[in-house]
């Protein structure tokens, strides 16, 4: 059970400390935690027990939330987002003067790549240019390769200038690798399902060039295959788990013995059965940057659901709360490259505004986003 209760006016400093400590007697004698923001004056109090909380809230006035927001989970950070951010940091800390580059973005968000700047690393990413034209731009140093995977031959370039490489390729990108160059020394055709110029797909494409790329659903009646071969069709981690099932069908009506071998991360898929799940939202908010696919695809999900007002927002500076009335049920969702810290401003802002009177938004504090 949950009960939330606001104060529009200021407490006095005695008044603080006596519901302060009253809390606290709370909190001790019947198993009650207290989640609180004291600074703004806002308290919220979750019970976990049956027992009932006591009357202090005689010295407070309700106010109803303008806004229903519901924290959608799971969201946000991905193991192999974890990890990547780990493996920065920790080679940032162990080589505290080196110069470190990232070939790309180590994720798809711009706020990491400027805390990352924030400690000296730079990003080195130009539009348009492929990991490997990139190198040209790299000539010292620690060089730290992407959670999207890297083709074998931009590795062997990097440590040819002399560059120490460090990977942070994500676990699950490298099981796609695997699985189509097992499939390849089985002489099968490899069909592969990804996202024209995304990271990933530039990897495999050149790790395997036999390999034929599908975008859309519409690319399957151009395929030119051995109908003699096997065929193993297979694609990108943070494909939409609702637009691949179109793709396949399509796949295997034409070439109904191919093998799938469906590669949608688990971080992925479960970010994505989130939203399915959720009925009756007015509209869904996907903090992310515009960059990143498995955002994008949260987005994509949400739309294919039947939610009417899907937004997409890198933060918090970006929400416009003209698109949102009165008594709307908002879900809260984000892509696995976005920092948790900037999600929890966007849910914490909403959960507060007064739609009619908004407050300041906070500004961004660059330090809490790694
Ligand atoms: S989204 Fe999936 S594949 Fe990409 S880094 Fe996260 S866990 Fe790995």
């Amino acid at each position: 059970m949950e009960f939330r209760s606001f104060y529009n006016g200021k407490f006095s400093i005695g008044k603080l400390a006596r519901l302060r400590r009253f809390c606290l007697e709370l909190t001790q004698t019947r198993k009650i935690s207290v989640l609180e923001n004291w600074r703004d004056k806002n308290i919220l109090f979750r019970i976990d027990s049956n027992k009932k909380i006591q009357s202090w809230r005689n010295d407070v006035t309700e106010k109803k939330a303008d806004l229903e927001i519901i924290d959608i989970k799971p969201r946000g950070y991905c193991k192999g987002v974890v990890q990547a951010l780990h493996l920065v940091k920790r080679t940032r800390e162990e080589n505290p003067e080196a110069v470190i580059s990232i070939l790309g973005k180590i994720v798809h968000n711009r706020y990491i790549t400027e805390a990352l700047n924030y400690y000296k690393i730079r990003t080195i990413d130009v539009p348009g240019l492929t990991r490997e034209e990139l190198l040209q731009y790299v000539d010292q140093g620690i060089l730290i390769l992407s959670a999207h995977g890297t083709s074998s031959k931009v590795v062997q370039k990097a440590k040819a200038k002399g560059l120490t490489v460090i990977d942070a390729v994500c676990n699950d990108v490298v099981s796609t690798h695997d699985i189509i160059g097992q499939a390849l020394a089985e002489d099968k055709q490899i069909v592969f399902i990804g996202k024209n110029q995304h990271p990933e797909t530039e990897a495999i494409l050149q790790n395997f060039p036999r390999t034929h790329l599908i975008i859309k659903e519409a690319d399957v009646d151009k395929l030119n295959l051995d109908s003699t071969k096997d065929i193993l069709v297979t694609n990108q981690t943070t494909l939409s788990v609702l637009e691949i099932q179109n793709i396949i069908r399509a796949l295997l009506d034409r070439f109904p013995h191919a093998e799938v071998n469906n590669e949608i991360c688990g971080a992925t898929r479960v970010r994505q059965e989130a939203i399915i799940k959720q009925a009756d939202l007015d509209a869904l908010i996907v903090v992310g940057d515009p960059k990143s696919n498995n955002t994008a695809m949260l987005a994509q999900i949400g739309l294919e659901h039947g939610i009417e007002h899907v937004v997409r927002i890198e933060s918090l500076e970006d929400l416009i709360l003209d698109e949102f009335k009165q008594g709307w049920r908002v879900g809260i969702t984000s892509g696995a490259s976005t920092p948790t810290y900037l999600t929890e401003m966007v849910s914490n802002y909403l959960k507060e505004v007064d739609l009619a009177n908004p407050q300041i938004k906070p500004e961004i504090d660059l330090t809490k986003i790694l």
